[in-house]
């Protein structure tokens, strides 16, 4: 047998590629491998980093760690990587209504939102907002993830520690004191397949949600200011030119074709940034991995084997997947414990039910 490595990484999406990174900063042993199909969810994201989302100008939970978090750990990864895919620029969320304004105001003033949200108007000519008035978030930006996720890629087959390959899960020869894998002893495997987790027969007992998404890229002459700009949709300007609109979510059809009705969806509802002319450059459609509980997938297999879980992030990967792969090294490293809201153990009784009915 050849040497021994500490852990091995299965899947190279957003999870897999930070957890690398995160294991490389912290000078831990590991191999990652991934099919190298370049078609995960990861591939279609948008890649925005949003600490205030929803109808409702939600804080995303934990918003006060992961910020600082992800704006410090994208551009030191960008210099280790040595190339630029992380751009901290506001969203803009226009007000509809003048009593909508003072509420938006309300809430920049308030407790919690004081550090991610102040008043604005949008520069330009938009006709179909009634108002410029509106609110801009502070700490957000967005990633540029396929070449993040190339560069990667990249960055770890020069150190002989990424490989392509579709694994099978009868490839593995598993204990509680490791694993084998290809002739090589492991201390643990950490799956980050996305959505394949379905047919992880190790894992398939957590309740995934998982929910297709579709995004357009567009060529225009029109032109927008540089933040997104977010309204029922976002709009994503890119370069001069170029701009992303999305996302639909979809729980019903869950496949990566393109759909015609995500795309008149989509365009209709750019409409409010009066998007009136364009040509569709790409049009693209992924899965998220998404947990009924809407928080991530972290820790050990509750047989107490060598296996382990990083997933499940769902349509916020980019923000949260910094600070959890900060979070799931310790605990493998320190022995830090695991949040209880995240750690798998909070679904045992699905895997004894799943025992069970499998016996
Ligand atoms: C339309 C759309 C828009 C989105 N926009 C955003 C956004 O703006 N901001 C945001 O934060 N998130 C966004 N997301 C969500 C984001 O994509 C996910 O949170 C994140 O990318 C999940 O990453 P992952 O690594 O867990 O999964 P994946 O990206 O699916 O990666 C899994 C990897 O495992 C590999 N793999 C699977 N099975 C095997 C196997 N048997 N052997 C080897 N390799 C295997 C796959 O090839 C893949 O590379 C969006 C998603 C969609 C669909």
């Amino acid at each position: 047998m050849k040497e021994r490595h500490r852990s091995l990484i299965i899947g190279q999406g957003l999870a897999g590629s930070i957890l690398a990174l995160t294991f490389f900063e912290l000078g831990h042993d590991f191999v990652i491998i991934d099919n190298g199909d370049e078609k995960g969810s990861s591939w279609v994201a948008a890649g925005i980093a949003n600490p205030i989302t929803g109808r409702r100008l939600s804080i995303t939970w934990l918003a006060e760690h992961l910020f600082p978090f992800l704006n410090q750990a994208y551009p030191r990864w960008e210099q280790l990587l040595g190339a630029t895919f992380f751009h901290p620029i506001p969203v803009f969320r226009p007000a509809m209504s003048i009593a909508e304004q003072n509420d938006f105001e309300g809430l920049c003033a308030s407790e919690g939102y004081r550090e991610f949200l102040k008043p604005g108007k949008i520069k330009g000519n938009f006709p179909q907002l009634r108002l410029s008035d509106g609110v801009f978030t502070l700490q957000s930006g967005w990633l540029d993830v396929p070449p993040f996720l190339k560069a990667v890629r990249e960055f770890f087959t020069n150190k002989g520690q990424y490989h392509v390959q579709n694994i099978s899960y009868d490839q593995f020869d598993i204990s509680i004191h490791g694993l084998i894998f290809g002739g090589e002893h492991f201390d643990r495997v950490i799956f980050s397949e996305g959505i394949s987790m379905l047919q992880n027969p190790w894992f398939n007992y957590l309740p995934l949600k998982p929910a297709k998404g579709e995004i357009l890229e567009l060529l225009t002459e029109q032109s927008y200011p540089n933040y997104i700009l977010n309204r029922g949709c976002f709009l994503l300007p890119l370069t001069p030119g170029r701009l992303k609109i999305g996302a639909t979510y979809s729980w019903a059809e869950l496949d990566d074709k393109p759909s015609k009705s995500a795309e008149a969806e989509l365009l209709k509802k750019a409409e409010v940034f009066g998007l009136a002319s364009y040509q569709i450059f790409e049009h693209k459609a992924g899965i998220r991995p998404a947990t009924i509980d809407r928080r991530p997938f972290l820790g050990a297999h509750p047989s107490g084997n060598a296996l382990y879980i990083f997933n499940g992030f769902g349509s916020k990967g980019v923000s949260l997947i910094p600070y959890f792969a900060k979070e799931l090294a310790e605990h493998l490293l320190s022995g830090k414990e695991l949040m209880k809201e995240i750690n798998i153990s909070r679904f045992l009784s699905f895997y004894q039910d799943h025992e069970i009915f499998n016996s």
